[in-house]
This record gives C-alpha cells, structure tokens and sequence, in this order.
C-alpha cells in the first residue's frame, strides 16, 4: 500500500507496524508553510522544508538560503 506524507515523500507500508509509525508521523506533523516553495504542507513541527524542497537541498540544486 503506497502512503504519502509531507515528511517522507512516496512510500510503500506492508506491515501494520509501520502503518502505526506512519500514523504517528502525521499525529506529530503540523500545518505549515514550506520555507523553500511557500505550499501549505503537513510536516514535522522542527522541519522547515517538505520533502520535495529537502531533496533538492540535499542533492544541492538550490542554494542553502532557499
Ligand atoms: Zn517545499
């Protein structure tokens, strides 16, 4: 079963543990808004980027004041 989640991107759950674990992520994620594309996401509250900008940043395709 593929979930989605602001934090992680895309990504396949099989057992119901980790089900679990993706339900606590969204318990523990907030409302706000991206520090590099400016959407309205559902991430953690200590993180400032969705997972797509993260990415990006990790792969340096965007300078670190993005
Ligand atoms: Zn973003």
């Amino acid at each position: 079963m593929e979930y989605y989640d602001d934090n992680f991107g895309h990504y396949n759950i099989e057992s119901d543990e980790d089900v679990a674990f993706y339900h606590s992520m969204q318990r523990l994620s907030v409302q706000k808004r991206c520090m590099g594309c400016q959407q309205m996401v559902r991430i953690k509250r200590d993180y400032a980027y969705c997972n797509d900008c993260a990415e990006k940043r990790e792969r340096g395709l965007v300078g670190l004041d993005y």
